[in-house]
């Protein structure tokens, strides 16, 4: 649909001879995905919503020909009543701080030109110029960033350990196999802006003295390697990757695995595993992939999101991402906005941003007036934050109290419908599918867990289930190898805590 709409603009246009005057651009997403297919019209920024195809012809005749904007297919909430307000006036982004997501939906992500019309490649020219590599750890370190994947572990930390590491090669790793249901953030800042991951990796490259790149990205994103591939060759033809990076006597190159589509990948050993080719299974650590990574080889491995945010924190300054956040956790935090709510999408705000913020200012509360119930977080390892909770900040510290985590930043919106020990089940089936066997605990606990959630959905639950469950959930958290394990038992036990009369009301009442 999209790429007709774009056709149909270049055709009108030509058919009304404006083809010097007007550029039609394709985008990454813009974040509000419930909206779409979007298009923005420049310099004044009307923002046109659920745009067909057969709606072209009337926006170029109208708006581009006689500057008359078509109110009845601008988004409704850009219409104010003496004017139509800017895009950026709006509930959905007003709320928002974009800097891992600054490119995305503006730049057309396929033209290295735009993007360097928009500081692309000038923070990875001032490292190679003005820094020395300590000294762009030391900003990262200073910066307060903190891994973007789920762990949250300070990411200037995770440069200095593989700086120091012993090694005759180095490798510079990015985590692009985004697997959590519900979650889409990575992907669109791949498919937004793929340089902006680029050149952070050979900003990485050149501080631990790395000099190949790789990105594990899921082949179940096609539009996102295929932007990854045409982003390496331009920055390739521009001399920005490769031998000798604008003759600075830096080399670094980068190259794309794809992944087969299992969530345990995204482990950061059996990502590790996979590239070299072998079965995608955790290992056990230490030694961590700092010391001994891909090959054997010191290894640094962050996310899409964490390499997202590295440009800016060099371009501005640490003391700029510093200052946005709480005291623990820096920066912004992009997260995928699912499930019964309004405004599905993707949105960044400030570390320190309350859920209820997200839930209703930004994401507009569930549809019909139906009341919220909870929101999961992270995923099928994160958890359910109920209602009560609802003013809970977003920070690491403060999401772990709930018992959810941060996780990598999927979102999932329930109401007042929903069951929660339903919802439980969802992410246990999930993660029982995705288990990848080489522990017990994991293999046949989980699995056991869901038998038992299979029989209280069912009707058929028995006294003591309760119990059992939190029994194997605590085994099962305790004694599993990577983080799948480790965190799978999280939505049950987070509905258990905060939804117990509900497994309660189903055991009981048969149904
Ligand atoms: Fe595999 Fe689960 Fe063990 Fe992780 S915890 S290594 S996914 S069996």
């Amino acid at each position: 649909n999209s790429e007709q709409i774009a056709k149909n603009f270049e055709e009108q246009i030509k058919i009304h001879g404006l083809d010097q005057e007007v550029i039609v651009e394709r985008t990454g997403c813009f974040g509000l995905c419930a909206l779409g297919p979007i298009v923005i019209i420049y310099p004044e920024a009307s923002f046109y919503s659920m745009i067909k195809p057969e709606d072209v012809e009337e926006i170029v005749k109208e708006h581009l020909i006689k500057g008359r904007v078509v109110k009845r297919l601008l988004y409704a909430e850009t219409v104010a009543e003496s004017r139509i307000k800017s895009i950026n006036e709006v509930n959905f982004y007003k709320n928002q701080q974009r800097v891992a997501l600054r490119n995305c939906g503006i730049i057309n992500p396929e033209n290295i030109d735009e993007y360097i019309a928009f500081d692309g490649y000038k923070a990875l020219i001032k490292c190679l110029t003005e820094l020395k590599p300590e000294e762009v750890i030391e900003s990262i370190k200073k910066s307060g960033l903190r891994g973007r994947g789920g762990g949250g572990f300070p990411t200037g930390n995770k440069w200095e350990f593989t700086a120091k590491a012993q090694g005759d090669m180095k490798y510079v790793c990015c985590n692009a196999d985004e697997g959590d249901p519900g979650a889409f953030m990575d992907r669109s800042i791949l498919e937004g802006d793929p340089h902006s991951v680029l050149e952070a990796m050979a900003i990485a490259g050149y501080a631990i003295g790395g000099s190949q790149g790789y990105i594990y990205v899921r082949a179940e994103y096609p539009l996102a390697v295929k932007r990854l591939t045409i982003a390496i060759n331009q920055a390739r033809e521009y001399g920005l990757l490769g031998k000798n990076i604008l003759g600075t006597g830096f080399g670094f190159d980068i190259a794309i695995r794809l992944g087969a589509g299992a969530f345990v990948c995204g482990e950061e050993t059996a990502l590790i595993a996979s590239i070299e080719g072998q079965r995608g299974m955790p290992r056990i650590r230490p030694p961590f992939p700092a010391v001994k990574g891909l090959f054997g080889k010191p290894t640094l491995l962050n996310n899409v999101e964490t390499y997202a945010n590295i440009c800016s924190i060099i371009n501005n300054g640490p003391e700029w991402f510093a200052s946005m956040g709480t005291e623990k956790s820096k920066g912004t935090k992009v997260f995928a906005l699912g499930g019964k709510i309004n405004h599905t999408g993707l949105v960044e705000v400030p570390m320190g941003t309350t859920m209820r913020e997200i839930i209703y200012n930004i994401g507009g509360g569930c549809p019909n007036g139906k009341a919220f119930k909870a929101v999961q977080m992270g995923g099928p390892s994160g958890g359910c934050i109920p209602a009560e909770l609802i003013d809970t900040i977003i920070d690491y510290d403060s999401v772990t109290k709930t018992g959810a985590i941060m996780g990598s930043g999927g979102m999932i919106v329930m109401d007042e419908d929903n069951c929660m020990v339903d919802i439980a089940k969802f992410f246990l089936d999930f993660t029982v599918h995705e288990s990848c066997g080489k522990c017990t605990f994991c293999r046949i606990g989980i699995k056991r867990m869901n038998e038992i959630l299979t029989r209280i959905t069912k009707g058929e639950g028995r006294e003591g289930d309760i119990g059992l469950l939190e029994e194997l959930a605590i085994n099962i958290k305790k004694n599993s190898l990577c983080g799948l394990g480790q965190t799978a038992p999280n939505p049950v036990l987070t509905t258990i805590k905060y939804f117990r009369n509900e497994y309660e009301a189903h055991i009981r009442d048969k149904k």
